[in-house]
């Protein structure tokens, strides 16, 4: 069996004590690729040597509309420069957060196109992020023609944005959210959206799965993820693992 964790910040500093051991523990549990998202243009060169040193690692280069203070004009020119050195699978994460009302709504919409352009001007397929705003972002694929996909990352909006996404070539993310019962809507997607368009994830170090202890999630409970989305699930363990596996590498152009 074989798994991909499609989203993970593995290079975050939380990781450097045991982040080889991690690792280990992944692929012995059939986690054999591990999507590293680049988050600030600060972190972009540690994220890269993590993943040159790593096989099972890949790595994505972003800025984030969570740090959209920290980014400026000159980061999108660096973003374009830095894509030039492979590889780099996707651009991400990207995306809008009007959940966080602190965030500079505008900064983020402008951020957000000029990395829609990039990647498209590249080919490379995007890893959004997005909270109470999938409408705007929907309008900004629509309105730049973005047609090379990606991963809506811990997907949390309505059937018909999950439709709309689908139908733009996007996969959904599921992760940690799954594992929890209080959590209907999410549950209830994972139910019933098409298995060829859903990828699993564990947005380690956050979104801790319910089973846990530890206030750290990491790669290995991606196996969590994977049981709770199997109980949710009609198909067999096997054909979720398979399916769920080639669909990330169809969107990141990996097989
Ligand atoms: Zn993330």
């Amino acid at each position: 069996m074989e798994l991909f964790d499609t989203h993970c910040h593995l290079d975050f500093p939380v990781f450097d004590a045991d982040r080889k051991l991690l690792i280990e523990k992944s692929l012995e549990n059939g986690i054999q690729n591990i999507l590293l998202p680049g988050v600030k243009k600060e972190d972009w060169r540690v994220l890269r040597m993590h993943v040159a040193l790593n096989k099972p690692l890949h790595a994505a280069l972003g800025l984030h509309p969570m740090f959209i203070d920290e980014h400026t004009e000159q980061h999108l020119h660096d973003l374009d420069m830095a894509l030039n050195l492979p590889p780099v699978v996707a651009v991400g994460e990207i995306g809008l957060d009007f959940y966080d009302r602190s965030l500079d709504r505008e900064k983020q919409e402008s951020f957000f196109r000029a990395q829609l352009k990039i990647a498209k001007k590249r080919k490379l397929p995007i890893l959004l992020h997005v909270r109470k705003a999938h409408d705007e972002v929907l309008k900004h694929l629509g309105f730049l023609q973005f047609t090379e996909g990606g991963i809506v990352h811990a997907f949390n909006g309505s059937l018909q944005h999950a439709k709309n996404y689908i139908s733009k070539g996007f996969k959904l993310g599921f992760g940690g959210t799954m594992t929890y019962s209080r959590s209907v809507k999410i549950r209830e997607l994972a139910k019933i959206i098409p298995l060829e368009s859903i990828v699993l994830e564990t947005d380690a170090p956050d979104m801790v799965p319910s089973s846990s202890s530890s206030k750290r999630n990491t790669p290995v409970h991606l196996l969590d993820n994977f049981r709770a989305l199997c109980k949710l699930r009609g198909e067999s363990p096997e054909e979720i693992a398979r399916v769920t596996t080639s669909n990330a590498k169809k969107v990141l152009r990996l097989d």
